[in-house]
């Protein structure tokens, strides 16, 4: 995948995407990461690339001659490609979101800065992508959310698919809690089934804390997922457990 940042801040990229994850999968060319500064297309001597709000107010807006013109440069290495605004009007990013775009070959991302962008610039976008409901100062922090997220659904990058599988927000379940060695830390013992070396077991005691936790912290989800008849018996049992503290 070719992944273009249209960015008034390309540095703020080196850290994030030098780390890691994305650093392996750049280096094993499964991604590409290109960053295109829209004040390399300002007109003037000054590289201007905002301006005042017509009809007056607070803050500079980013002007849509440079952003057309960054964009105009950018090659299209596949047809099957997806240009993202960020912005907090945009719909609500999410995994399955991530899933979704992780099929395309090509996503070209803007990334807004000041009090906002020049409307026009809207009109380049194929859709607009919000992280959430606040408000950060550029695009940019919302751009390494997608990218992050996304590159994890390409195949490769993790080291077991599997893992993405149990993730949160994968099956529009929380993940089931963790542990690893000591198996006593202060007192807190892990619990017994994971040290039984029986699988089945293992998974049944997984499903149902990842159950356990969805109910507990976004019961919301466990009306989007699909419920096994196991998975009904297990919240049953959770329940009759909480009822019982
Ligand atoms: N005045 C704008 C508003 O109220 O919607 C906010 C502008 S914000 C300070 C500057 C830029 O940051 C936006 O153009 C957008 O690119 C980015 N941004 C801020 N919050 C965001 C969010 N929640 N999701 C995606 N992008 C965001």
């Amino acid at each position: 995948m070719k992944i273009d940042i249209v960015t008034l801040f390309p540095e703020m990229f080196a850290g994030t995407f030098g780390q890691s994850m994305i650093k392996r999968a750049v280096k094993e060319k499964i991604l590409t990461i290109h960053t295109i500064n829209p004040r390399d297309f300002a007109q003037d001597k000054h590289n201007t690339v905002d301006d005042y709000p017509f009809g007056g107010g607070a803050g500079m807006v980013l002007k849509p001659e440079p952003v057309y013109r960054a964009i105009d440069s950018i090659p299209t290495f596949s047809e099957n490609k997806r240009v993202i605004l960020l912005c907090p009007s945009g719909a609500t990013f999410s995994q399955k979101k991530a899933i979704e775009l992780s099929k395309y070959d090509q996503l070209v991302l803007i990334c807004g800065h000041y009090e906002g962008f020049d409307a026009r610039i809207s009109y380049l976008a194929d859709e607009k992508i919000s992280i959430g409901d606040y408000v950060l100062t550029g695009g940019e922090i919302p751009a390494m959310v997608l990218v992050d997220t996304v590159a994890r659904m390409l195949p490769g990058v993790l080291g077991s698919m599997e893992s993405a599988l149990t993730d949160s927000f994968y099956n529009d379940l929380l993940e089931h809690p963790q542990y690893t060695r000591p198996r006593n830390f202060l007192g807190m013992e892990v619990p017994e089934v994971l040290l039984s070396g029986n699988h089945a077991k293992i998974a049944d005691w997984r499903r149902k804390e990842s159950l356990r936790i969805t109910l507990l912290n976004r019961p919301d989800l466990l009306d989007k997922t699909s419920l096994s008849s196991k998975d009904v018996l297990f919240l049953e049992e959770i329940k009759r457990e909480l009822g019982d503290l």
